[in-house]
């Protein structure tokens, strides 16, 4: 028996890297999945046939989620196909990099709402029918980076300092009706977003990193599965980092 057996989780940006991580382990631990994607429907719809059977639903979704009105579909949608939502993950993120005085007001625009708006948009929908459940986990995906800054990611790590804010004012708001809300703080994660780093700046990362390896999307993964499930019930308002000790 798995730890999210019957668990209903939405999950954003799971098409690819982190996000298809969580989706995969999810299913794997016996929970039912709503997941979605921006451009990429070929690989989503490769997900989909490859998890779906044993009487699991695994289904994707094109939803943006810095769209407001894109959320408030996909939670109709969720709300039709599930009878509650027990989990919902905010994953999805871009990067727009840039050192602040070339950084221009669109790249800034860009990953504030697909990072950060994103995080309300689905968390407001989502909120309705989990308190009406009383009960529900959201997992907010932030950064270590939001946590410590870095040098030419302005706008990513404020758009991740404020999950970090966001999820525990949630957690305050909602602890009351059973609802959990964490926020969790990868660090330096091999997937596409990473891929576009040269082999120096790597080494250079991997070189610091006490447990010296660069985390895998299964990393993030379990985490998710222990914020998702019964293991964690006593558990709201933290930012748990999976970092291999880049924060010590
Ligand atoms: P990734 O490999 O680039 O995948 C991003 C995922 O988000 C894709 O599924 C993408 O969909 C989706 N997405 C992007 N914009 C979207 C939008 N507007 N609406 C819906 N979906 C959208 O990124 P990743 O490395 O797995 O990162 C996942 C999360 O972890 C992000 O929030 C990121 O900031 C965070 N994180 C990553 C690292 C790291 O080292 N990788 C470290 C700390 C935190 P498409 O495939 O359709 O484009």
């Amino acid at each position: 028996m798995g730890l999210l057996e019957n668990k209903n989780a939405l999950i954003t940006g799971g098409s690819r890297g982190i996000g298809e991580s969580i989706v995969r382990e999810y299913v794997a631990q016996g929970a039912n999945v709503i997941f979605t994607y921006r451009s990429s429907a070929d690989r989503a719809n490769v997900i989909v046939e490859e998890l779906n059977g044993n009487g699991r639903i695994v289904k994707a979704v094109q939803s943006d989620a810095s769209s407001y009105t894109d959320a408030e579909s996909l939670m109709k949608l969720a709300t039709e196909t599930f009878e509650t939502i027990d989990v919902l993950i905010n994953n999805a993120g871009v990067t727009q990099d840039n050192l602040m005085l070339r950084m221009s007001e669109e790249q800034w625009d860009q990953v504030i709402e697909i990072n950060l708006k994103s995080v309300f948009n689905l968390t407001k929908h989502a909120l309705r029918p989990m308190l009406k459940a009383r009960k529900g986990s959201i997992i907010n995906i932030s950064s270590v980076v939001g946590v410590f800054g870095n040098a030419g990611q302005a706008n990513y790590a404020a758009s991740k300092a404020g999950i970090i804010g966001f999820s525990k004012s949630i957690a305050k708001e909602v602890g009351s009706r059973g609802i959990r809300c964490n926020a969790l703080a990868p660090g330096f994660i091999a997937t596409d977003m990473t891929d576009a780093l040269d082999e120096a700046t790597i080494k250079a990362y991997t070189d610091s990193i006490p447990l010296k390896r660069l985390g895998e999307g299964k990393d993030v993964s379990d985490a998710c599965v222990y914020l998702g499930s019964d293991m964690s019930t006593y558990v709201t308002g933290q930012v748990l980092s999976v970092c291999g000790g880049m924060n010590v």
